[in-house]
């Protein structure tokens, strides 16, 4: 399973071992599942 923490962006992978969904390198514990696509993406609006 793949998130990614809404705090740093970063991808966490996490198996099921993994009990706590927390983000290894920030510590937050919001994480969002995918891949942050949508925001790594560059913004060119113009
Ligand atoms: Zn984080």
């Amino acid at each position: 399973m793949v998130y990614f923490c809404l705090r740093c962006k970063k991808i966490v992978e996490t198996t099921a071992e993994t009990q706590s969904v927390r983000c290894p390198y920030c510590g937050f514990r919001a994480l969002k599942k995918g891949k942050p696509e949508l925001v790594v993406k560059t913004m060119k609006a113009k």
